[in-house]
């Protein structure tokens, strides 16, 4: 039997349309796209279409997009960016949230070594930033404000267009990380009001290392690697010119059937969620909104009787020997102990943290896989928590 599959949140596979899409670029039309014969120009042309149906799906100008290796380089490259063109005129501040990606908040964090200071505003216990936070903590040393859509492990909605209405007024570039709401909730660069926002293929059914940038003509930003003139001198790199196909298509597909979707995880989330009631009434909390969140995403933790809290570790191992892939937490951080800065961030203890799972649905999970993992659930943690007390 194939594993269940629950760790969309991580990754996807890559969908047979999107695949089909992408493959005539490593045999057929094979050029280097700023080679000025025919097989640069056909891959010229293959990239252009894909940048106006990027931009068009997100209410952007063809310009105002550059193609990246992912998420991280999006989001490093815009915070770096932004930074270098602002602080020599004193404008040093970031502020973020210690419920951001590591790939915001690492860095930011690095940017210390070259001055600058990290304003980190406190997220509410389901995981949201207000308006009213941003607007008191701008001061006249802000260089950007950057704060995600949805969160990637709990699901939380920011109110990214209140937020960026704030940030408008005072002239401060807004940055959102919208890894995780593009093609789960609607992303309208006009619509929301974002300076620049990251995008990554392999969320949404694309191939991992390929990634968008939007940047808003006008930000005050220095792009970040050099090479050749590639993306108007925005990033340096031969284009991948298959990612970039793919990637069009991942989000064109992945917006056009987001109702359909969301409605299909919808269902999926409440059957696990009455499942856990059923077995665990009482023993177990939701990480972050219970409703109001992304339905694609449950994280949910286990509270045992002696409150010393379970082995996250040994929990997925378990899972995983009855052929079940979930999360603790972000997937860049397994391994390492910690219990995740995400539920830290938004006041779960140590317990709970470190017995917490992230469950994140795909379009392939079906209702009988859900109760296939409750069923799972209830037999593992009903010996490990034998184990414990
Ligand atoms: C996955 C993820 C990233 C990183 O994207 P990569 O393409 O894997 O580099 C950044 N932010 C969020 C919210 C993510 O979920």
């Amino acid at each position: 039997m194939d594993p269940v599959y629950f760790d969309h949140a991580a990754t996807t596979p890559v969908d047979p349309q999107v695949l089909d899409a992408m493959l005539p670029y490593f045999t057929k039309s094979y050029g280097n796209a700023n080679s000025a014969h025919q097989h640069g120009r056909d891959c010229k042309v293959a990239i252009e279409d894909a940048r106006e149906l990027i931009a068009g799906l997100i209410g952007a100008e063809p310009s105002e997009i550059i193609f990246t290796s992912g998420g991280t380089e999006s989001d490093n490259a815009i915070i770096k960016g932004v930074f270098e063109a602002l602080s020599r005129a004193g404008k040093t501040e970031i502020i973020t949230s210690p419920i951001e990606h590591h790939a915001v908040i690492h860095p930011a964090e690095a940017l210390k070594r070259q001055g600058a200071t990290i304003t980190y505003l406190q997220p509410d216990s389901s995981g949201i930033i207000t308006a009213e936070q941003v607007a008191e903590a701008i001061s006249d040393k802000t260089a950007i404000v950057s704060l995600m859509h949805v969160n990637n492990e709990i699901g939380s909605i920011n109110p990214v267009k209140e937020i960026a209405t704030v940030c408008r007024e005072k002239k401060i570039p807004f940055h959102s990380d919208t890894v995780q709401s593009v093609g789960k909730i609607p992303v309208n660069v006009k619509e929301l009001g974002l300076d620049s926002l990251s995008i990554s293929a392999h969320k949404i059914y694309g191939p991992k290392g390929i990634g968008v940038l939007y940047v808003k003509n006008g930000t005050p930003w220095i792009p970040w690697l050099q090479g050749g003139s590639q993306e108007r001198r925005r990033r340096g790199g031969t284009l991948n010119v298959a990612g970039i196909v793919a990637m069009a298509k991942a989000m064109e597909l992945s917006i056009y059937d987001m109702d359909k979707l969301n409605n299909h995880y919808k269902k999926l989330r409440a059957v696990a969620i009455s499942g856990l009631k059923r077995k665990f009434n009482g023993r177990f909390v939701i990480n972050g909104p219970e409703e109001g969140g992304v339905p694609h995403i449950l994280n949910v933790g286990f509270k045992t009787a002696d409150d010393k809290g379970l082995d996250g570790e040994m929990l997925l191992l378990n899972l995983d020997i009855e052929g079940i892939c979930v999360s603790n937490g972000s997937a860049c951080t397994s391994g390492a102990m910690e219990p995740s800065h995400v539920l830290k961030g938004i006041g779960r203890s140590d317990v709970i943290g470190k017995s917490s799972i992230r469950i994140s649905f795909g379009k392939q999970n079906t209702l009988e896989e859900v109760e296939y993992l409750i069923e799972k659930l209830d037999g593992i943690l009903e010996r490990m928590m034998a184990t414990v007390s």
